[in-house]
């Protein structure tokens, strides 16, 4: 975390820029992405997943990751975050500035073996080369490095993802020595319960300050249910992104990630604090609307806008 960083109740990461912008055909240009960031960094988020290191020729929208990286990195106490599938993609998130990595680790195999191309073993040595390499960086170059056990609450391959599985494989990755490990519901599968279960065992099996944050997608529409039970069990980080931007392919008309519009006013008018201002926030939408036109943002509040009275925590 950024020393400047301002303390709020619960930490939003806005991931638009990286899980919304992946999921649709539209690339959005280079400086309409400066600008969003621009925009949401003056409306008080903090946390923003700005791109993935990944081949150009594999996510063409993501081909500027590097230079957004380095963009972002000059707005000061913002904790810019950056996805990496392997080794190669980590070194150059370190070599481009990055605050914090997340490496996705699938917790179904088949879901592995499509989008990576690897066994749950071979993901835990690369995981294991990533350790060895932060280790070999000095302190002021090493972003902080996180493992994200994808497809957590279920996968649209296997089905159901026994529950165990994840809490073992968590704790595999904790022992090598990551920084921490985050749940995520990649596919839209969870409830709140499952969520519970899910973040209590891995607490009981890491410790508590090894899972404190949740990737949660609202394709079923459980996204903020799932987001306040995460806030009651004192999870501090939820990823969210700007209009739900993305969607879903198999779900028309279902947000992809849960709606930062919506998760700021659940979140502010409960009294608790995200440092966002939330008309500021929506206005943030007119700028994404005006650089990717034909694609559909979501979110009830922005619809809605703000009741009368409206007080932020
Ligand atoms: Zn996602």
């Amino acid at each position: 975390m950024p020393a400047t960083m301002k303390k709020v109740d619960v930490l939003i990461s806005e991931v638009g820029l990286r899980d919304g912008l992946q999921s649709i055909q539209p690339i959005m240009p280079t400086a309409s992405k400066r600008a969003w960031i621009a925009a949401q960094y003056a409306a008080g988020c903090r946390e923003m997943e700005v791109g993935s290191f990944v081949p150009p020729g594999l996510l063409p929208q993501l081909a500027d990751t590097a230079e957004i990286v380095r963009y972002a990195t000059g707005l000061e106490g913002l904790c810019v975050a950056a996805l990496a599938p392997n080794l190669r993609g980590l070194r150059d998130a370190a070599a481009n500035g990055a605050h914090k990595v997340t490496l996705p680790f699938s917790m179904s195999e088949s879901h592995s073996l499509k989008n990576l191309n690897r066994t749950h073993s071979q993901v835990i040595e690369e995981i294991r080369a990533c350790v060895e390499f932060l280790r070999s960086l000095p302190t002021r170059q090493r972003p902080q490095f996180e493992v994200s056990l994808s497809t957590a609450f279920g996968c649209t391959l296997e089905g159901p993802v026994p529950e165990n599985r994840v809490l073992s494989l968590a704790e595999q990755v904790v022992e090598l020595g990551v920084d921490e490990v985050s749940l995520s519901d990649t596919t839209g599968y969870g409830n709140p319960q499952q969520l519970k279960r899910l973040v209590l065992g891995i607490r009981q099996n890491c410790g508590r300050e090894k899972l404190c944050g949740v990737h949660l997608h609202n394709t079923r529409g459980q996204g903020l249910a799932n987001a306040l039970m995460a806030v009651e069990l004192g999870i501090t980080t939820l990823d969210s992104s700007l209009g739900g931007i993305g969607g879903c392919p198999f779900a028309p008309g279902a947000s992809g990630n849960i709606v930062t519009e919506d998760l700021v006013f659940m979140l502010e008018s409960m009294g608790l604090s995200t440092g966002i201002d939330l008309a500021a926030l929506i206005e943030v939408r007119e700028l994404v609307s005006a650089a990717l036109p034909e694609v559909e943002l979501f979110g009830f509040t922005p619809d809605a806008g703000l009741p009368i009275g409206y007080r932020a925590a």
